[in-house]
């Protein structure tokens, strides 16, 4: 099997089982004031600053949750109703095209439902980079704004200028959420420059359901009781789910060589990729790309079909397009880059990616386009 499916989840690093199982054998709640309880908190408090290093923050603005649908949902509503109780609403949701539904899906959810806010969508170019200019216009509006813009898109890895909006944003008096989802372990983050960062762990080898939002920016929490994590987010941590998610922090930070062997890798498909099929579209090619990520389209071929083939070949890819009850929708973000008559799919590699996993999808690409070409010829 070629698993090359990373950017939907990643499989669990070793380092992460280690120590979710060290994690698991411990006895104690971490607001529990006994020794189990400390030894519990102590252990999230570790994962709390390591978690913070990968994005160059302060522990005291790590706040876990169960992934980053959440962290994405708290940063949103969190902020809107805080800046509603500091008497300086926010009015305009300035949100890229290509956002990830927890982003989108929430921000239209708060334009329905609190009145005085609308949702305007920021485009992106062709190369699938937010488009700048019109972002610079849009901040010109009336109105407070919060952006939401991710660090580097899911589907295409294509890398967004976050140090210039951040700039833009300052300078507007606009609050700024980054979802470093997909970026964090590839790329540097820097969660000075915005004022909510989000991530999961699952997508860098931690277990699914642990993510966390960096916060510096006003926030009114959502999930009230216990008052743990400051009160920020209540309920009982996931202790085992955040161990991991620290261990897998410690991991990607010293990860250089495994970075450039990523985008050897990816690079090498890409070239035979092109060789093989010379038609083929590499989406977002022209653009700063992730190092793990080739979004590319075969003219001719559906998305659906060559995730199907792919699948019986033992290959393991996504098709860039999200599949809810049971239809497979178009992907919003070739939409937004103006290629929605594109079908693509997205290969992405990870920590345990091995040249022979990228054969496996050449190989299995390459037959499909042959078998599929008298076809399209005829
Ligand atoms: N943001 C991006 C860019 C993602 O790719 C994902 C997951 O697909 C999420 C947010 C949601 O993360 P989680 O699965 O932790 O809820």
């Amino acid at each position: 099997m070629a698993y090359c499916d990373h950017n939907a989840t990643a499989p669990l690093r070793p380092e992460a089982r280690k120590a979710v199982e060290h994690a698991l054998s411990l006895t104690g709640n971490p607001s529990s004031v006994h020794a189990g309880g400390r030894a519990a908190r102590a252990t999230a408090e570790e994962a709390r600053e390591a978690v913070a290093r990968l994005a160059a923050a302060k522990s005291e603005s790590v706040i876990f949750t169960s992934g980053a649908t959440e962290a994405n949902a708290l940063a949103l509503w969190g902020a809107v109703e805080a800046a509603m109780d500091a008497g300086k609403p926010i009015t305009r949701l300035l949100v890229t095209a290509m956002e990830h539904k927890s982003v989108l899906k929430t921000a239209e959810a708060i334009a329905e439902r609190v009145a005085g806010i609308r949702l305007e969508i920021v485009p992106v170019t062709a190369d699938g980079v937010v488009d700048i200019q019109a972002l610079t216009t849009l901040l010109q509006g009336e109105g407070r704004a919060l952006v939401a813009v991710m660090a580097a898109n899911n589907e295409t890895g294509v890398v967004q200028p976050v140090a210039e909006i951040s700039r833009l944003c300052r300078a507007a008096g606009a609050l700024l959420l980054v979802d470093a989802v997909t970026a964090a372990g590839k790329i540097p983050l820097d969660a000075g420059l915005c004022d909510y960062m989000t991530l999961s762990g699952h997508k860098l080898g931690a277990p699914q359901g642990v993510g966390a939002l960096i916060v510096t920016g006003p926030l009114v929490p959502q999930l009230v009781g216990g008052g743990q994590q400051k009160g920020l987010r209540a309920g009982t941590e996931n202790l085992s789910g955040i161990a991991g998610f620290g261990a897998v922090a410690k991991a990607v930070l010293s990860n250089d060589e495994e970075r450039m062997w990523l985008a050897t890798l990816r690079d090498g498909f890409e070239h035979a990729l092109k060789e093989a099929v010379p038609d083929a579209v590499i989406l977002g090619a022209n653009a700063p790309r992730l190092a793990n990520t080739s979004n590319v389209a075969l003219p001719g071929l559906a998305a659906e079909n060559m995730v199907i083939a792919l699948d019986l070949d033992g290959v393991m890819v996504s098709s860039g397009s999200s599949c809810s009850s049971g239809k497979i929708a178009a992907s919003h973000v070739l939409a937004a880059m103006g290629k929605g008559d594109l079908s693509s799919i997205r290969v992405s590699f990870g920590w345990n990616s091995r040249s022979e996993d990228a054969d496996a999808v050449m190989a299995s690409l390459v037959k499909l386009w042959q078998r599929a070409r008298p076809r399209a010829a005829a």
